[in-house]
């Protein structure tokens, strides 16, 4: 087997995917007579670049680059969602390609990983822009998504009118409707109840769990969230409810401070009707690098990766830090944290509930039989202590993190279906 890594997929290489190598080399040792076969991990297994043409409504065409990366699919098919921003690059797209295949297999929903992204700033288009850049970059997909070969999902600034559209274009090139395509779409097309909240809500019962373990009482518990979207909105809410005080805010427009704890109910209102959080009259506004040296009980970075660094990660004063972000910690920063006693749930377990809730809408498309949100949400809590449970306990066993054990964990599972499936010819 060769190990001369083609230049892009370098672990030296700064960025995401440099940090996803290192991740994969530190859980190798872990991996006994499996770790024969861990350079699959450490290859995506298909990437498609493409070149998406918009006409843009000043009558010019303009030219955005996007990507889908299939990481692996030893387990199932590829899922993982669809990234709009401005700074995407392909190590990042890969990435989160590979932790996609790390999480689904960590918490144990039957897929592989992908993932995708266009190089754009949505703020900047217009709705018919933003609707004709969906469904070219959909078109360019088509050969590698369809419900039973990859289902996009959405991720950073996309949602479910944008998932609405890459629906109905890849069943437009169909010739069918195929709801299964892609999940986190409105419960009109399919969608599922529960879905748009999962991700937060998962992100919340591995924090309860966590909190249990380390003898932290939730009611009154203070919270810093980095990201106030679909993550870490939903996260707000429900920490919120359980009588935590979320005391500090931080999202692209800037870091909100209460000490008393923030007014959840309020904030969400305000943002949803498109104001920016940090202009909400009733709170501090504080520079944004004061947001790492609030202390409280719980740190949720729920928004970019790589925001926990060796720059930050001294100062920060928490007990447990929940990564409803992906990638949020550099390795070194995960050090550091873990030297100092902080807790870290890592996003392959943490974020997990998103993917979860997926599942379960794609199963319910295919079955054409809907759920209620009691089931959903029951299912959901149950497959996230669940997996909390067991990663914490094999963390125990073998004196490691909590991200090695979810690490160890996935890979064996990942690594089991590779060796069972063999090497084709
Ligand atoms: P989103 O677009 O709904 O929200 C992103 C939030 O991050 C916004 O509040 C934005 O203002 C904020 N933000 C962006 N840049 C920032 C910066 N430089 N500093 C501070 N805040 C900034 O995205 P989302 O779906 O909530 O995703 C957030 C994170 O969670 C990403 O890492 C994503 O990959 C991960 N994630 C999302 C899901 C999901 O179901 N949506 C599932 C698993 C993981």
């Amino acid at each position: 087997m060769t190990h001369a890594l083609p230049s892009y997929l370098n672990a030296d290489a700064p960025g995401p995917w440099g940090v996803y190598l290192q991740q994969i080399d530190r859980v190798t040792p872990y991996l006994g007579e499996l770790a024969y076969w861990v350079e699959t991990l450490k290859r995506p297994k298909r990437i498609l670049i493409v070149d998406i043409p918009v006409r843009m409504d000043n009558g010019q065409v303009q030219h955005f680059e996007g990507y889908r990366v299939h990481h692996n699919t030893s387990r199932g098919p590829g899922k993982g969602g669809i990234r709009f921003h401005q700074d995407v690059t392909l190590s990042e797209v890969m990435a989160l390609s590979g932790w996609m295949t790390i999480k689904n297999a960590a918490v144990g929903v039957p897929y592989g990983g992908a993932k995708g992204g266009v190089r754009v700033d949505p703020r900047l288009l217009s709705r018919g822009e933003l609707e004709r850049l969906t469904r070219r970059y959909t078109s360019e997909l088509n050969a590698l998504i369809g419900p039973d070969k990859d289902i996009p999902a959405p991720d950073v600034n996309t949602n479910e009118q944008i998932m609405a559209w890459m629906m109905d274009t890849y069943s437009i090139n169909q010739g069918r409707t195929a709801t299964g395509v892609v999940t986190g779409k409105p419960l009109s097309l399919g969608g599922s109840l529960g879905r748009r909240d999962a991700t937060g809500r998962g992100v919340f019962v591995v924090g309860v769990a966590a909190a249990a373990d380390a003898g932290i009482p939730l009611a009154g518990a203070r919270v810093a969230i980095q990201g106030f979207g679909n993550v870490g909105n939903a996260a707000a809410r429900c920490f919120h409810e359980a009588g935590a005080h979320i005391v500090a805010v931080q999202d692209v427009t800037g870091t909100l401070f209460n000490a008393k704890g923030l007014d959840i109910p309020a904030l969400c209102t305000w943002v949803n009707q498109g104001k920016p959080l940090a202009a909400h009259p009733e709170a501090e506004r504080i520079p944004n690098d004061a947001f790492w040296d609030v202390e409280t009980e719980f740190l949720v970075p729920s928004a970019l990766e790589q925001q926990i660094t060796t720059a930050n990660a001294h100062r920060i004063r928490t007990r447990i830090v929940l990564e409803g972000a992906n990638g949020p910690t550099t390795p070194e920063a995960d050090d550091i944290l873990t030297q100092r006693g902080i807790t870290i749930v890592p996003d392959v377990l943490a974020n997990a509930g998103g993917v979860t809730v997926s599942y379960f809408e794609w199963v319910q498309d295919f079955s054409s039989f809907f759920w209620t949100e009691d089931e959903i949400n029951g299912r959901l809590d149950r497959i996230m202590q669940e997996a909390y449970t067991h990663i914490r306990d094999t963390a125990r066993e073998q004196k490691v993190t909590l991200r090695t054990a979810a690490f160890i964990l996935a890979c064996e599972r990942i690594l089991k279906a590779r060796e069972m499936r063999g090497l084709y010819p």
